[in-house]
């Protein structure tokens, strides 16, 4: 393997694969599924499987699996071998289309929030032909989908898929209205940027707070952080550098393209940004990225962190999901155009995205919300749990220019009359972005910021695929109506302007005045996952799923369920290994570190009357802290064990936020004062110095 293109999607069986290695007609009829979802039949099915098993074969795989996404967030698989038995006493390597198609793994142990009690125990996973099937570990992977065997999906891929569909549906019909009849469907890509925290797996080892939750539960704040801003973009390290290339690499071989890399904001955060791809496949791409980092990382003795928050007071990890909705003839549907006429088109989808994220903030909100999340969401350093949108100057000014019937004086001067025809001829916004905006427009795509790092990407695509599929359909029903297109696109996008603009903001999102402000305009503030979550049931947003088929009212409802039951058992994991460290690890050493000074304090006095008394003074300091952290503690399990007592879901979700989380950072604040007071040898595990500073 010499270069990249040698071996870039060795690992994959690709289009140029399947063309090398299937008949031409069942090739076709493959690609006929792939690109236009038509039925696959099983003579198609059995000879893809059996191309598929014999390249996976030669390329040493001895196993497949079904790949798929339960609700747990990552990913699962379970193994089969593709040995049978041959008449002669030796084993043949087997793989039939029926194996391709579709799978029945044990679905008992994976979420489903009651789905399972109403409807059947089994649950079948089903090929998703549009994502490639891939090697992995000497496997051969075929992302599928994961439903139970009534159909309600018990993944993430489905909905996704569902919600893709009916995007292309409506923009089907807005196009259809435009002329563009060349057009058989509408998909949604993403390129999303990845962040992680890169540590020293030994002194990873060392703290059971970042093995048991993936984030320091304690910490004092070390003499640097981020302020100077030196890492951002800065040299990447010999060590980071390495794994970095390995990185690559691996994500190479697997067909996913890698593209840029650079050091964050905060010491020892990176980034990874691949090059866009069709959503569901972005979203397969980055399960694997997130997977494949964790493994190379462990290569070369480190362990990769994608929690939202690991460290207090330096920068959190996010994903930004860049997206955007182009026709399967490759034209961009967010790209400004290069005539008036287009333009209309333009901002037809651009206001439609503008509704979208207004009526449903809310949806996107609860899209992102985990306890990691909650730790930047309106923390001042990521977007804020205000959903709000960024344009930039020229779009903004043109908008307002249709609102209010102005002539629009832009870069190239020129005075626009108003209706459709005459829409203006712009270019596309060039000014700086602002990087505190939730879901900021750039060029010829939305940046939606406020994911969380270790997320996956699907909900929040599930959610915005929906709402603009939504308003796409309000906007078609008017228009196939309308008596005069021209006029009715113009009033349309007017009025849409004059209803929406509230959402659109460009100025900073962190700042405390924008709170109030958003307040005033009346926009939701969601601000902790029990709060987001809570609008997932309220009607509106449950019609919205359910009208256009992405999710059935059961499966939202097993969705509100476990979303919550992952937040209220991170959490109590979360203090449990509080609990835990402070008993085991922080009071000893404290009791150690006195006794030591005590001692030293001793010896000194009986050398010299009134020495010893600087040690005589931290002894008292640390016994008081003792003390406060003894009780801080005895509140922290008495909270723990009222959540632990409460049954409802909701009410113990709420119990969390309202007092379980407050009782931990009470908890935090003496220990981490006592870590600045004690000798580094004497504290029991690895300081946010070491952390942040410790790989080079
Ligand atoms: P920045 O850090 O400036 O936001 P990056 O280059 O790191 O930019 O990431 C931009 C991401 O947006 C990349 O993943 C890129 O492939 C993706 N992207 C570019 N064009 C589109 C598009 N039309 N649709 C979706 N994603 C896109
Ligand atoms: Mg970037």
């Amino acid at each position: 393997m010499s270069t990249v293109s040698d071996y870039f999607g060795s690992l994959v069986f690709d289009d140029r694969v399947m063309k090398a290695k299937l008949p031409a007609k069942v090739y076709q009829s493959l690609r006929k599924t792939i690109d236009e979802g038509a039925p696959l039949d099983s003579q198609v099915a059995d000879a893809v499987a059996a191309a598929m098993k014999d390249w996976a074969v030669e390329k040493g795989a001895t196993h497949f699996t079904h790949w798929f996404q339960p609700l747990t967030g990552i990913t699962a698989e379970k193994h089969d071998s593709f040995i049978a038995p041959s008449p002669d006493g030796g084993v043949m390597m087997e793989f039939s289309g029926k194996e391709l198609i579709k799978g029945e793994p044990d679905a008992s142990s994976f979420p489903s929030g009651g789905l399972r009690a109403t409807f059947e125990a089994r649950g079948y996973t089903a090929w998703d032909p549009t994502s490639y099937a891939f090697i992995k570990d000497k496997t051969l992977c075929i992302p599928t989908a994961f439903c139970s065997y009534s159909g309600e999906a018990l993944d993430k891929k489905t909905p996704l898929l569902r919600s893709m569909q009916a995007l292309s549906k409506q923009a089907m019909r807005i196009l259809k209205l435009f002329g563009n009849t060349d057009v058989k469907c509408v998909r949604t890509s993403v390129g999303p940027e990845q962040e992680y925290f890169l540590v020293d797996k030994a002194m990873y080892d060392k703290r059971p707070d970042l093995i048991f939750t993936g984030r320091t539960l304690f910490g004092a704040k070390p003499p640097k952080g981020q302020e100077l801003d030196d890492h951002y973009f800065g040299v990447i390290k010999p060590r980071v550098a390495a794994y970095m290339a390995d990185l690559n690499e691996e994500l190479w071989k697997l067909g996913i393209l890698a593209k840029t890399e650079h050091n964050e904001v905060a010491p020892a955060q990176h980034e990874l940004a691949p090059i866009y791809a069709t959503t569901n496949i972005a979203t397969d791409h980055n399960q694997l990225t997130m997977e494949i980092m964790q493994k190379v990382a462990l290569k070369h003795g480190l362990v990769c962190l994608l929690h939202e928050k690991p460290f207090a007071g330096v920068n959190g990890s996010g994903k930004h999901n860049n997206w955007s909705m182009a026709t399967d003839t490759g034209v961009n549907l967010l790209t400004p155009g290069e005539t008036p006429y287009e333009n209309a088109q333009f901002l037809l989808f651009l206001t439609a995205v503008i509704k979208a994220v207004d009526d449903y903030q809310s949806l996107l909100r609860l899209s992102v919300a985990t306890a990691g999340n909650d730790h930047r969401l309106g923390a001042n350093e990521a977007p804020p749990a205000i959903i709000s949108m960024f344009l930039g100057d020229e779009l903004t000014a043109i908008l307002d220019a249709i609102e209010t019937d102005a002539p629009y004086t832009g870069a190239e001067k020129t005075v626009m009359k108003l209706g459709a025809r005459v829409l203006p001829r712009f270019f596309r916004d060039t000014t700086d972005r602002n990087r505190t905006s939730p879901f900021a427009f750039t060029g010829n795509k939305f940046e939606f910021r406020s994911l969380g790092s270790s997320n996956s990407i699907a909900c929040a695509n599930i959610m915005l695929n929906t709402a603009v599929a939504d308003v796409l359909k309000q906007f078609a029903d008017t228009l196939e109506t309308a008596e005069d297109f021209e006029t009715a696109v113009h009033d349309l996008v007017k009025k849409t302007i004059t209803e929406h603009k509230r959402v659109i903001f460009n100025g900073n999102g962190y700042d405390e005045s924008w709170v109030k402000e958003a307040e005033a305009r009346g926009l939701e503030n969601l601000r902790t996952t029990p709060d987001a979550m809570a609008q997932l049931l309220s009607e509106k947003n449950m019609t919205v799923l359910m009208s256009h088929k992405v999710m059935t009212e059961a499966e939202i409802r097993s969705r509100y369920e476990i979303m919550l039951e992952n937040y209220c058992k991170s959490v109590n994991i979360e203090a449990m290994t509080m609990i835990d460290m402070v008993k085991k690890q922080i009071l000893p050493a404290l009791e150690t570190y006195s006794a030591r000074l005590a001692e030293s304090c001793r010896v000194k006095c009986a050398v010299a009357e009134g020495a010893g008394s600087y040690e005589a003074r931290k002894v008292k300091k640390l016994s008081l802290l003792m003390e406060q952290i003894d009780s801080a503690l005895a509140a922290l399990e008495e909270s723990a064990a009222k959540v632990k007592a409460t049954e409802d879901i909701t009410d113990a979700a709420c119990l969390i936020r309202d007092d379980l989380l407050v009782k931990m950072a009470n908890l935090r604040i003496p220990c981490d004062e006592a870590e600045t007071l004690t000798a580094k040898d004497a504290w029991p595990f690895p300081v946010y110095s070491d952390l942040l500073f410790g790989v080079r």
